[in-house]
């Protein structure tokens, strides 16, 4: 555990409330990107993590990519975007999922992700787990195995663990 790293990003990190909407606290990351010796210090600890561990990197959109791609770069492994609905063209697959009123979907090119590759499933924050959940079917859905998830921040009070546990991976978030 990097106590000062923990440290740095907490004074960094903002916290807004009720953005969207009323109840919700949001938060910021972009200060971190005004810090470069920072970020080098977040991609340094969220790359150690699955280093050796993973073949490919899936990071879910959009500030999933933030961190995602500096990962997969630092261990020298694809990225593989998984987008929202309707921004990819064909061939795609994609995976529902629920949300508090309705629906939601995302979507990952097919034959970027190979069947048999060890995947780590990135974003910035867990919350209700339900959008890593849905990314996590997706991979499945290819063949790929759910090896890690790595996230900036988990927010313990909304148990998006407990969901992910059925996949059996390992999960890192850095500030809890
Ligand atoms: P969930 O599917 O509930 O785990 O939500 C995770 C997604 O919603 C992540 O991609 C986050 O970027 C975003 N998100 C959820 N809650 C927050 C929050 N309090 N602050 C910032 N982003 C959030």
């Amino acid at each position: 555990m990097n106590q000062q790293l923990i440290q740095d990003l907490q004074n960094t990190i903002q916290n807004i409330p009720d953005f969207p909407k009323p109840g919700i606290e949001f938060k910021d990351i972009t200060p971190i990107f005004l810090n470069p010796k920072l970020y080098e210090e977040v991609i340094t600890d969220l790359a150690k993590f699955s280093r050796g561990k993973v073949d490919a990197v899936c990071g879910i959109e959009s500030r999933g990519y933030l961190f995602g791609i500096a990962i997969a770069v630092a261990l020298d492994v694809p990225f593989i975007l998984i987008r929202k609905k309707g921004k990819l063209p064909p061939p795609f697959v994609g995976q529902k999922y629920d949300l508090e009123y309705g629906s939601e979907e995302i979507e990952m090119r097919t034959g970027q992700l190979k069947p048999g590759q060890r995947i780590l499933i990135h974003d910035d924050l867990l919350a209700t787990g339900g959008t890593t959940e849905a990314a996590a079917l997706l991979v499945q859905k290819q063949g790929g195995i759910v090896s890690q998830f790595s996230f900036l921040i988990g927010l313990k009070d909304l148990e998006g663990e407990k969901r992910l546990e059925k996949f059996n991976a390992e999960i890192h978030q850095l500030l809890m």
